[in-house]
């Protein structure tokens, strides 16, 4: 199963890519630090689940899930955000996002959705 990891914090990036490796052996990662990296990597690297953050440089999590949903609608995406409550969090829910995560999250909500994404 391969995972892309979009946020603009290299520490998140580090701590969601953690988890997944320690989730299972056959999972394979790749990072993006920006909207426009997440849309660029999704094309060349295909991930079956996106962990996306919303607050990102160049492009938002918003619009580049948007774009990826177009070419890949069968990858999971995943909005993993500190803006819980906020009006953006209802727009990416509007935009198609799979699932909404808080920051900061626990790791069992992570592993929980890797565990989902393989089993469908
Ligand atoms: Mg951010």
């Amino acid at each position: 199963m391969k995972i892309l990891i979009a946020d603009d914090s290299k520490f998140m990036r580090l701590m969601i890519r953690r988890i997944c490796d320690n989730a299972s052996e056959d999972i394979e990662t790749e990072e993006a630090g920006t909207g426009i990296e997440a849309v660029k990597k999704n094309a060349v690297f295909a991930p079956d689940l996106i962990f996306m953050d919303i607050t990102m440089p160049q492009m938002n999590g918003i619009e580049a899930m948007q774009r990826i949903k177009k070419v890949s609608p069968d990858c999971k995406l995943v909005i993993c955000s500190a803006l819980a409550n906020a009006p953006q969090i209802k727009e990416a829910i509007e935009q198609g996002a799979d699932e909404i995560i808080a920051k900061p999250f626990q790791e069992e909500k992570i592993l929980e959705v890797i565990k989902l994404t393989k089993g469908r």
